[in-house]
């Protein structure tokens, strides 16, 4: 049979935006690449705490001079050409009249976004046009830091967010100030990539095996692969293996970095899938053989979340979002339509190319073509008889307990980069979760990427996209303001410091009260500013909540024992029986 293997070129298993095929500013910098850490997930945690380095909050003084050196500001024009405009003026000039220059006052008030990491232009257009972001392009070599230990460089002052396209690396986040964010949250892979998804989804499965029955079921091979023989093989009462008899079985097999479909291809083959994964690791899937079909097509849905915080989780859904249809009527998988990858896929970097495919043209017909709005279907499914809130919620639920499986993990990294970060703000991640519905209508979680592709190829992509971002910056509450604030505080630390020769220490209880007024302020601040998307953790019903809390705290159980064998929740145990004692 013949594999549906792409033809782009491989990429890094750090993923490309999926259903970006542009060349990248690879070459301008060096990537972030999880597996330069390690492929082994057991040792992918060591290594890459080892990674995060210094944790001071990065070096550097805090003197006004830093934030506002010399300015470089871009116009429309400039930043699509890569010219700078020199003059900032603020009456109308020859030149300045000509619509296409937008020349903007300078304006230290401005919140500041660096855009040298990304490519897409709707990032830059929102910015500028919906946020009133001054847009820079300041080259920081940090990858370089960390790989060529070069350790040391700075980041810099000037930016108030930071936008890339490709993950970040612990060592990046070590060295932001306080008032910086980021637009990803270092070790994000932990949820993103397919293997650990798919073995973190299966250790919490083993332990709420009702709660975490919303992925195929799945297997990673080779090392998983006796458990997968035996899907095939029966065992009779002499101990001997029989083939399974009755109809054969269709399963899915993934490269486990890759995306875009890459390397992806169904078979109901044992020795077939066995071959394929000898080399490489693979996440095989049993398909989900009777998806939803809209107009006879397979589609999946593509749902926008924002992470905000990990240390308490914060995680917003929005109410926008993308249906990708595959673009060959959908048959049920035989041997001869196997590899048919426009039937069984719906990628739209796959299906783009077949010639039957349709562009959405107009973003207020949003039911036609190809790729729909999220609302469409939400209306279509309405008039089949299908509850769309029901759906709507069971997706929510799928969203926030695949969270929490990453929450750990995150939160040990966000805090060992920035150990005195209070705020849990430096970071915020738009995350594309992938969801396809079976015949009945559940919803089945594919994947999740954590690099979402921004590119809009057509009136409706800008329109969803536009919103998702725009809605994103809104909750930032990133000001000229913040920064002030920051500036001063650090000079009074070290004025303080000077004085009396000591390192001013806040003790764990003041730093508890302070987490606490600060998020009591941040519930206020975003409460109004939401836009489109809607806080599903923490939620609103106080029962639900604290089933969530109970999967956070197993998943950190889970965390404990992988780490330390258990040992630091023994010790935990251990001191609060003594602290009873004692009260007693
Ligand atoms: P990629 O990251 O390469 O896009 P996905 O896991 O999203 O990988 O799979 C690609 C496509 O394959 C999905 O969009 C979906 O159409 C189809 N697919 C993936 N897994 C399954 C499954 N278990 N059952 C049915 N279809 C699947």
């Amino acid at each position: 049979m013949i594999k549906l293997v792409q033809t782009n070129q491989s990429i890094s298993n750090n993923k490309l935006p999926d259903n970006d095929n542009k060349a990248s500013k690879q070459n301008k910098f060096s990537r972030f690449d999880p597996d330069k850490i390690s492929d082994d997930e057991d040792n992918s945690w060591a290594e890459d705490l080892s990674q995060s380095g210094g944790s001071d909050g990065g070096g550097g003084r805090g003197g006004e001079e830093d934030y506002y050196g010399e300015e470089e500001e871009y116009g429309e024009e400039s930043i699509d050409k890569g010219h700078k405009i020199e003059a900032l003026e603020e009456t109308p000039t020859a030149h300045n009249q000509d619509e296409s220059y937008v020349i903007r006052k300078k304006n230290n008030k401005r919140v500041t976004i660096n855009v040298y990491c990304t490519e897409y232009e709707i990032v830059k257009k929102v910015s500028r046009k919906v946020n009133n972001f001054k847009l820079k392009e300041l080259e920081e070599d940090h990858e370089g830091a960390v790989i060529k230990g070069q350790g040391g460089q700075k980041l810099s002052h000037a930016w108030d967010i930071s936008w890339h396209d490709l993950a970040i690396t612990p060592d990046y986040m070590s060295k932001m100030q306080s008032y910086q964010k980021v637009n990803h949250f270092p070790g994000m892979y932990v949820v993103c990539r397919k293997n650990f998804l798919a073995r973190n989804l299966m250790k919490m499965q083993r332990q709420f095996p009702d709660e975490y029955s919303f992925f195929p079921k799945t297997w990673l091979l080779p090392s998983e692969q006796i458990e997968f023989r035996n899907q095939f093989t029966t065992v009779s009462l002499n101990g001997k293996s029989n083939p399974k008899q009755g109809k054969k079985k269709t399963y899915i097999v993934k490269p486990e970095a890759l995306s875009q479909g890459k390397g992806i291809f169904l078979s109901r083959s044992m020795e077939e899938i066995m071959d394929s994964c000898q080399n490489e690791g693979c996440v095989v899937q049993r398909y989900i053989h009777q998806p939803y079909l809209i107009d006879d097509l397979k589609f999946d849905l593509r749902i926008y979340v924002m992470l905000y915080g990990v240390n308490p989780l914060r995680i917003y859904f929005h109410e926008q979002g993308l249906a990708r249809f595959a673009t060959e009527e959908y048959q049920c998988p035989v041997n001869s339509n196997l590899d048919n990858l426009y039937m069984h896929l719906t990628n739209y970097a796959i299906n783009k190319n077949n010639d039957k495919f349709q562009q959405n043209e107009d973003e207020d017909e949003d039911d036609q073509g190809h790729k729909r709005s999220l609302n469409a279907i939400l209306c279509l499914l309405k008039q089949e008889g299908h509850d769309p809130e029901r759906l709507l919620r069971e997706i929510k639920d799928i969203i926030v307990k695949t969270l929490v499986i990453g929450q750990p993990y995150l939160s040990h990294l966000y805090k060992s980069c920035q150990p005195e970060d209070l705020d849990n703000s430096m970071c915020f991640q738009i995350l594309g979760f992938d969801v396809i519905l079976d015949h009945k209508c559940k919803p089945w979680l594919l994947e999740v990427n954590q690099s979402p592709s921004f590119s809009t190829d057509s009136p409706l992509d800008y329109k969803i996209k536009k919103q998702v971002i725009g809605d994103a910056f809104n909750l930032l509450n990133c000001s000229h303001e913040r920064r002030q604030e920051h500036i001063r505080l650090k000079k009074e630390e070290m004025e303080k410091r000077i004085m009396t020769g000591k390192i001013n220490k806040i003790n764990q209880e003041e730093k508890e009260k302070i987490r606490q007024e600060k998020l009591k302020e941040r519930f206020e601040y975003e409460e109004d500013r939401m836009g489109g998307y809607e806080l599903i953790f923490p939620c609103e019903d106080e029962t639900q909540n604290k089933l969530y809390e109970s999967y956070i705290q197993k998943a950190n159980d889970l965390w404990d024992d992988f780490t330390t064998g258990g040992k630091s929740k023994k010790a935990k145990e251990q001191l609060n029986e003594k602290k009873n004692s004692i009260v007693q």
